[in-house]
């Protein structure tokens, strides 16, 4: 058996030592620096409510294979809940329109056109002339998608005669709430890749999922347990200070009180971590820290609004909000409520906040106004209910898919002897998601089990498949 090490318990890295004991191959410690594992998932406890809010809303997609596998690996299934169709709801707070985007039988990528004809915040013309788009979308070669990588989503549609109208309510709204960026700013192959893959890929790839636990819940309880069941050592608060080489190899880690020497040392820290540990390394990765240099964070904000009433009804999950800058997106979290007999908490709203970089100077009271406001147009009777509204700012949540973004993402195996990466910032095609971090430990565990022919789109063999809808042993809504 050989030793590895993995520095960072996000999902990426907890993968990567799962898959690797897993193989029998390997004996695997995992270092985290927090209390707890999870890295960019967690929850806060809020001390008036007792509950256990998220950092933001997470959410997660049919399409996201290798996430469920995890999820089904450490059995888990229960703990999110998915839609058994996709829809997705678009209000506007004005004029209180409420359309719909779901499938119908009609063949990917046309599964959504019966919707989109129907739908509200469209012009007809604009409807027409985006089926030239999500034809050019489905058609093009991977090498097409790729060379629109220094081009913005934005200029890409103009060009393909998109409005702004549709740009805005329609594309632009999809690459915000999925890359955490606008339209405008994003790498058009990355916005590409959302679209060929998840809305106009298989059926039912954008059935959303939800989390019926807070966050830190599942990776206490089920990720955790898993991991120690099979074996893996896990080191919690145990922060690693520097990488020990030894001739141009990474032979161990350093954390403030021990050397920890292995085979392979797995790096599955965010990237700008990465690059401060190599910083003090070795001349050979210097290449790669010129790369982790030009990569760049955009910011989300979480608000949650929590009532003493409930005034919605349960089979409201969530609705996009066309035209609101800020409050962009609002989610029903009282599933999980249900859950909490203890809280005096009887409805529960949270806002996912995307690509908040200009909002992240605004004052907790100016965004809690806002974010009143708003709501107010779509539940007028809210304010008679709010007890509390809790903000909670994350400025690196996501790796940035800005234009260009692509060439500095790290390949697993960067030839550093001794290392491999792991990350959302690998380069495996998904932009800073739950399920590109989730790749990416399969891709490090993969070049470490030497799998020559395992492709980052395969399933993790031996691993269950993901549901498909309908399946019994995962929850539904
Ligand atoms: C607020 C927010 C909302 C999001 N919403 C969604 C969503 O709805 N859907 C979705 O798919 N994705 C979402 N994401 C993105 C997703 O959470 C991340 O892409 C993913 O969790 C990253 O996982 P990771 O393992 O690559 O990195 P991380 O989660 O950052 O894990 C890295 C770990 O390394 C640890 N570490 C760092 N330095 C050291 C060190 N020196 N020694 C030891 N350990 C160290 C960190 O503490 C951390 O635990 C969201 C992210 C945020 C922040």
């Amino acid at each position: 058996m050989r030793n590895a090490i993995v520095v960072g318990g996000g999902l990426a890295g907890i993968t990567a030592a799962l898959a690797l004991q897993d193989s029998g191959e390997w004996n695997v410690k995992l270092f985290e620096a927090r209390k707890h594992l999870g890295g960019r998932v967690s929850s806060i406890r809020d001390p008036d409510t007792g509950l256990e809010l998220d950092n933001c809303q997470h959410a997660c997609f049919r399409v996201y294979d290798h996430f469920l596998q995890l999820i089904g690996r450490c059995s888990a299934e229960k703990s999110i809940k998915f839609q058994q169709k996709t829809m997705i709801s678009f209000t506007n707070p004005n004029s209180g329109e409420i359309g719909h985007l779901y499938d119908s039988n009609l063949k990917p990528p046309n599964h959504m056109a019966k919707s989109l004809l129907k739908f509200p915040h469209l012009k007809f013309k604009e409807k027409l002339s985006m089926r030239k788009v999500v034809k050019k979308l489905s058609k093009m070669t991977e090498e097409e998608r790729m060379d629109l990588d220094d081009i913005s989503f934005e200029d890409w549609l103009i060009s393909n005669g998109q409005s702004r109208n549709s740009i805005e309510t329609f594309w632009g709204f999809f690459v915000l709430a999925a890359l955490n960026i606008s339209a405008k700013k994003a790498s058009a192959a990355q916005a590409a890749f959302l679209f060929r893959r998840g809305l106009f890929g298989k059926f039912d790839a954008f059935d959303v999922g939800g989390f019926s636990h807070h966050l830190s819940h599942i990776f206490e309880n089920d990720f955790e347990t898993t991991l120690k069941d099979i074996g893996v050592e896990i080191h919690k608060s145990t922060k690693i200070n520097s990488l020990i080489w030894e001739k141009g190899s990474c032979i161990g880690v350093n954390t403030s009180s021990n050397n920890f020497n292995a085979d392979l040392i797995i790096m599955a820290t965010p990237h700008h971590i990465a690059n401060k540990l190599l910083k003090t390394g070795n001349e050979s990765t210097k290449h790669i820290c010129e790369k982790l240099e030009m990569m760049e964070y955009n910011s989300l904000i979480g608000i949650h609004g929590l009532y003493s009433k409930k005034f919605i009804d349960d089979d409201f999950h969530f609705t996009a909000l066309v035209h609101e800058p800020i409050i962009q997106i609002v989610f029903n979290r009282n599933f999980e409520l249900n859950e909490k007999s203890n809280s005096n908490i009887h409805q529960w709203l949270s806002v996912p906040v995307s690509y908040a970089d200009q909002f992240l100077n605004l004052s907790n009271d100016d965004l809690e106004e806002e974010y009143k406001k708003i709501i107010s147009k779509v539940w007028p009777e809210h304010l008679n209910f709010l007890e509390k509204v809790v903000i909670v700012k994350s400025p690196k949540a996501t790796f940035s898919t800005k234009i260009g973004s692509t060439k500095y993402r790290l390949e697993p195996n960067e030839n550093v002897p001794g290392l491999i990466f792991c990350g959302d910032y690998i380069n495996n095609n998904w932009p800073s998601t739950m399920e590109g971090s989730v790749t990416s430990g399969l891709m490090a565990a993969a070049s470490a089990l030497e799998l020559k022919d395992w492709r980052n789109d395969d399933l993790w063999d031996n691993w269950p498949e993901p549901p498909r809808r309908g399946d019994e042993n995962w929850g539904k809504f």
